[in-house]
């Protein structure tokens, strides 16, 4: 079988699931969540430009 993308073999994780946010998106070597910040800083993972527009 031939993919065009060469993809990384392995077990390796390199996010899990957020204890607070459930995502999937804590990354294991930084010990910071993609998502809502969780590791890196006590206040939630927040940016002026998110903004609910409908
Ligand atoms: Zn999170």
């Amino acid at each position: 079988m031939t993919k065009g993308t060469p993809s990384k073999k392995g077990g390796k994780r390199t996010h899990t699931i957020c204890r607070r946010c459930g995502k999937h998106a804590f990354h294991i070597q930084k010990r910071i969540c993609a998502s809502c910040g969780f590791g890196n800083t006590k206040k939630i993972r927040h940016y002026n430009w998110i903004k609910n527009r409908t």
